[in-house]
This record gives C-alpha cells, sequence and structure tokens, in this order.
C-alpha cells in the first residue's frame, strides 16, 4: 500500500494520462520528485495501465474504448481538496468509491474488448478450417476412387478365377505373344503374355528394358508362364528412363543382371 494515500487518485490518473488539472499535476510532479514511495507506485500503476492497453491494441473498435475510458476518468467528479483535514479520516474510502466505478468500467471494457477480438479471431480461424476441410473431403473422396479403381484393377488380376484369353484370327495359328505398357513418367510396367512355351521349373522369363540413351539393358522384372503359356507382371522401377525398346530372355530363376543370349521375344518391327 502507498504510504501516501492522498495521492492514490492522482497517481493513477496519472498513470494513464489522465490527469488533467495543472494544479494536481504539477503537486503530484513536485511530490514524485522527492518521494521514492510514490515514484515506485507510479511504476506499478504504468505497468498496468501499459498491460491494458496493450492488450486492447487492435482495429478500430479499442481505439474508440480507450477514448471513452479516458472520457470517462476525466468526466468522474474529483474529491474537493482544498481543504485536506476534512478528509483525514474518510480519504480512503471516499477516494476508493471516486476510482472504483472508473476501474470497473476500464476492466470490464478491456474484458470486452479481448473477449470481442478473440471471437473475431476464432471466426476467421473457423472460416479457415471449414475450407481446409472441405479441400481435404474433396481430396480423400478422390483418392478413394482411384484407390477403389486400382484395387479392382489389382482383384481382377490377382483373382485365382482370372481367365486371360487372347483372341486371334482363326486363319492363323496362335502365336507367343507379349503386350507391355510402360510409363517412363511413374517408373512402372504391366505385362501380359500368352501362348509362351511353358519353361522348365529353374528357369523364368526376363524382360529386359533398353533405353534410349544406349545404355546397358536393365532388368525389367521376371515371370512365369503357366501350362497354357499366359503370363502377368507388374514391375516397378526407377522413374525417368526414356526406353526405345524391351526384350524378353530366358533366365535361371531368380533373375540376372545381364541379359543371356538369345533374345526369345523382342517387339515387332
Ligand atoms: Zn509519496
Amino acid at each position: 500500500m502507498n504510504a501516501h494515500p492522498q495521492f492514490a487518485e492522482a497517481l493513477a490518473l496519472y498513470a494513464m494520462g489522465a490527469l488533467d488539472d495543472h494544479r494536481d499535476l504539477s503537486a503530484l510532479e513536485a511530490h514524485l520528485g522527492t518521494c521514492g514511495d510514490c515514484r515506485r507506485e507510479l511504476e506499478a500503476l504504468r505497468a498496468d495501465t501499459a498491460l491494458l492497453a496493450l492488450s486492447a491494441t487492435g482495429p478500430q473498435p479499442p481505439a474508440r474504448s480507450r477514448q471513452r475510458l479516458l472520457n470517462a476518468v476525466a468526466a468522474e467528479p474529483r474529491v474537493e481538496r482544498r481543504n485536506p483535514e476534512r478528509y483525514a479520516l474518510g480519504r480512503l474510502r471516499r477516494r476508493w468509491v471516486t476510482i472504483a466505478p472508473v476501474m470497473m468500467m476500464l476492466i470490464l471494457a478491456v474484458f470486452s474488448i479481448l473477449l470481442w477480438r478473440d471471437l473475431r479471431n476464432a471466426r476467421q480461424a473457423l472460416r479457415h478450417t471449414h475450407a481446409q476441410l472441405e479441400q481435404i473431403q474433396a481430396d480423400l473422396a478422390r483418392t478413394n476412387t482411384e484407390l477403389a479403381e486400382a484395387k479392382m484393377v489389382r482383384d481382377l488380376l490377382h483373382a485365382p478365377d482370372a481367365w486371360p484369353l487372347t483372341l486371334v484370327s482363326k486363319k492363323t495359328p496362335p502365336q507367343p505373344q507379349i503386350k507391355t505398357v510402360y510409363s517412363k513418367q511413374q517408373g512402372a510396367l504391366l505385362l501380359m503374355a500368352s501362348n509362351l512355351t511353358p519353361l522348365p521349373e529353374d528357369k523364368i522369363y526376363q524382360l529386359w528394358l533398353l533405353p534410349a540413351d544406349g545404355g546397358a539393358p536393365m532388368s525389367a522384372g521376371w515371370f512365369k508362364a503357366d501350362s497354357k503359356g499366359n503370363g502377368m507382371m507388374f514391375h516397378k522401377m526407377s522413374a525417368g528412363v526414356i526406353a526405345k525398346g524391351f526384350a524378353v530372355t530366358v533366365e535361371n530363376a531368380g533373375g540376372s543382371q545381364t541379359p543371356t543370349m538369345p533374345i526369345v521375344m523382342e517387339p515387332a518391327s
């Protein structure tokens, strides 16, 4: 508690920049020059006021509210101070009664401003979150559709009753055939073979990618043909390799690093 309660109200107004009575102002400043207690009290009040002002810093409404508060403080009736002895006993209580409504208003106004800002920020955040949620839902729906399609293709290829059938001209006998679909961008290859010669247990068919830059043939996976000469393979490799062609060789089970001649299948010229 301040050792000089007669300056309590003036200090509070002074800290808020609302002490507009010149006599009060010069009396207080003269006293502050000699009294450390009141200087410390002023520092504390200024810190409070700065905190309140800082909390209320924002767009237009807070600025208007601050002016309203200062006007209210300035308009508040002052305690008569020409006869100090009259207030020797009742001073504290009277001053508190005088300052209390102003402080209550100040606190209420600051809380309203803080609530108003919180509400505004919450609304903005909610709108933003809502937009993000809609985007995520749209992405999810698209991903689900793509996934369902991919799953259907995979399920068909792996179905125990999957029936690969090659339709050929009635006039020519069935020929061994391999169809490949390659995407450089996806680094993926799909192969479907029909009418191949079935291989012994320890042999496999291996597909080779022939790079367009003339580099060594790269393995593009291997597969076995069933008893009817049909085979399927999906192979994932590094993306970005430009192929000028593909070739198939017969290799030992487990695959080879380099093709073993001869080439048994190659693109029709
Ligand atoms: Zn003092």
